[in-house]
């Protein structure tokens, strides 16, 4: 398939705006095989326009059209292509609804000279406008292929994406390459995540960089499309690269993976074992853990201790401690890390000890943990936590903390 790209709009030829739709759109064609023997630039003229199509139809298999498709007079390609092809143009009361709804959402008075923008050449494919009112087509005759599509880049580039490259591809039955992945974080919320990426999200039409919550983790969908699936693996390890680079410290992991997992799996590979010391968590770090088929060779036990005695008498968390700091503290966190650690002779002890809620203890506010980590042969360290949600979401989420700063720590190991 040999293709030529005509671009519409005197502002072209004036030298006011670069032709960088020629630019895309060629890059795109070459990339699934497609010819791109001639570029024209044509004004707002309508015999000009003419001429330049009549010569493109004895040359080329596809003809692509950017610009002049707006509301104004001057904006004649769909009517010039429509005549010159002898094809009506009819109104498509989809695209006008559509159109009348942009308006609203934009509380803005859709003119009468917008509903131009809804008529269409007859027997054309309709491509929605995600971006802005005017829509895209493509109409075929006499085994040519023209495709239409507005201006503005912000329109043209999703446009081509979503509706014109597969359509394309079709007509030359190709199959592409779809490749995902998912990457996932922790202790970052959905919203800080896509500001810290929102430029790469508007940027991207391929790969497409989608934020998505998933059982309360941020993660991100990346999805890349290549003929070759070495090229769309290669896309998507670049723009990886590039969010690993602002959010990496968050990142733990890919698709169908679980903070859970993870740390199992790097438990395993260092051969370390691990024990935890459980207050308000009440053994949720263990069950996590002891989920895993072959938990024993990395998991030791745990010590629920969820009343003061059993701090005190079995985990032996100095009495002064806890009369000093109370049990909701930094300080009995560290007690219990190193205590159980000891206790079932382990490389690693965690601890957790907080409010779940519904009511405050000890003068401190619900949501107040404190995640301790002892580690053989390191400084013990203990996270303060501020967690926010009712007492089951507090306790699942400590859970998680604890498994991330124990996933952090294990791969510095
Ligand atoms: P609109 O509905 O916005 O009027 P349109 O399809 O009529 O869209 P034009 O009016 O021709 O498009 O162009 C709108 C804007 O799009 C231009 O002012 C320019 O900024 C941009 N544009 C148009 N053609 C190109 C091009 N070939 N390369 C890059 N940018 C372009």
């Amino acid at each position: 398939m040999n293709a030529e790209i005509i671009a519409v709009g005197t502002e072209l030829l004036l030298g006011q705006i670069a032709n960088t739709n020629a630019r895309f759109l060629s890059t795109e064609l070459a990339r699934i095989g497609i010819n791109v023997f001639y570029h024209s630039v044509v004004g707002d003229n309508q015999a000009r326009l003419v001429e330049v199509i009549e010569t493109a139809r004895k040359r080329s298999d596809l003809i692509i059209f950017t610009g002049g498709l707006g509301p104004t007079k001057d904006d004649l390609t769909k009517e010039t292509v429509a005549s010159v092809l002898a094809l009506k143009l009819v109104e498509d009361s989809y695209v006008l609804k559509k159109i009348d709804s942009y308006f609203k959402r934009q509380n803005r008075q859709m003119t009468e000279n917008n509903r131009k923008q809804a008529f269409v050449i007859e027997g054309s494919t309709v491509f929605q406008n995600d971006f802005g009112t005017a829509p895209g087509l493509a109409v075929s005759k006499n085994n040519r292929i023209y495709m239409l599509f507005p201006g503005p880049p912000s329109e043209l580039k999703p446009m081509f994406q979503s509706f014109g490259r597969p359509l394309l591809l079709e007509q030359l039955e190709i199959k592409e390459h779809i490749e995902s992945r998912v990457l996932k974080f922790f202790g970052i919320g959905e919203s800080q995540l896509e500001t810290e990426v929102l430029d790469l999200i508007d940027a991207q039409t391929n790969p497409t960089i989608a934020p998505l919550i998933e059982d309360g983790e941020a993660t991100l969908r990346l999805t890349a499309k290549d003929l070759s699936l070495e090229k769309a693996t290669k896309m998507l390890d670049e723009v990886e690269k590039e969010i690993q680079k602002r959010v990496g410290q968050y990142f733990y992991g890919y698709n169908g993976s679980t903070l859970y997992k993870e740390v199992f799996e790097l438990l395993k590979t260092k051969k370390m074992t691990v024990s935890s010391a459980e207050s308000l968590t009440g053994g949720g770090f263990a069950n996590e853990l002891t989920n895993f088929a072959g938990s024993s060779s990395v998991f030791k036990g745990s010590i629920v201790c969820y009343d003061t005695e059993v701090k005190r008498n079995v985990l032996q968390v100095p009495a002064e401690v806890i009369e000093d700091f109370g049990v909701v503290s930094q300080e009995c966190a560290k007690h219990m890390a190193e205590n159980v650690r000891k206790l079932l002779n382990t490389d690693i002890g965690i601890s957790f000890t907080g409010v779940a809620g519904p009511d405050e203890q000890e003068g401190k506010p619900v949501g107040t943990v404190f995640v301790g980590m002892a580690i053989n042969g390191q400084d013990t360290r203990v996270f303060p936590l501020n967690l926010a949600g009712s007492r089951s979401g507090i306790r699942t989420k400590s859970v998680k903390n604890g498994y991330f700063h124990l996933l952090k720590a294990l791969l510095k190991i």
